[in-house]
């Protein structure tokens, strides 16, 4: 008799529709169900990946320690979407941005309760684990 294999689908409960189910990096959802954004940092090189990998590009080692994406970032660049794919079309209009941490760079959304006259590039933002009305988590970037 063989036994199921357990399978580490944490990824299923992250984002408005969930892309990716099974990951090297699961840890990133219970984190963010503690209240945490986090990537990972190569304890080899000292490089910073967000969003977080397991593996470092540089040397091809799996020496990762997670850090906890914290303090001000400053917004590089965003974009007001009009239109959405799939399963976003209840979330329409929402930015889109990148936020710039010195060696480290975030993607995501731009909190809804963000007036559009108060964006502004250079500002600076915090990342905050959020939890979407279905349940779903994510993480979206407030004002300071
Ligand atoms: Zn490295």
């Amino acid at each position: 008799m063989s036994k199921k294999k357990e399978i580490d689908d944490r990824f299923k409960r992250f984002g408005t529709v969930s892309f990716i189910a099974i990951s090297k990096t699961n840890d990133f959802i219970t984190h963010l169900e503690d209240g945490q954004v986090t990537g990972t940092r190569c304890s080899d090189c000292g490089r910073a990946f967000f969003p977080p990998r397991a593996d470092c590009c540089l040397c091809l080692t799996s020496h990762m320690d997670w850090f906890e994406v914290t303090g001000s970032g400053k917004l590089v660049t965003f974009s007001r979407l009009q239109y959405g794919p799939v399963g976003f079309e209840d979330d329409l209009p929402y930015s889109i941005a990148l936020v710039d941490y010195g060696d480290f760079k975030v993607f995501g959304r731009l909190a809804d309760d963000i007036a559009d006259g108060d964006i502004e590039i250079g500002m600076a933002l915090k990342t905050v684990a959020n939890r979407l009305p279905n349940g779903q988590l994510n993480y979206v970037f407030q004002q300071l």
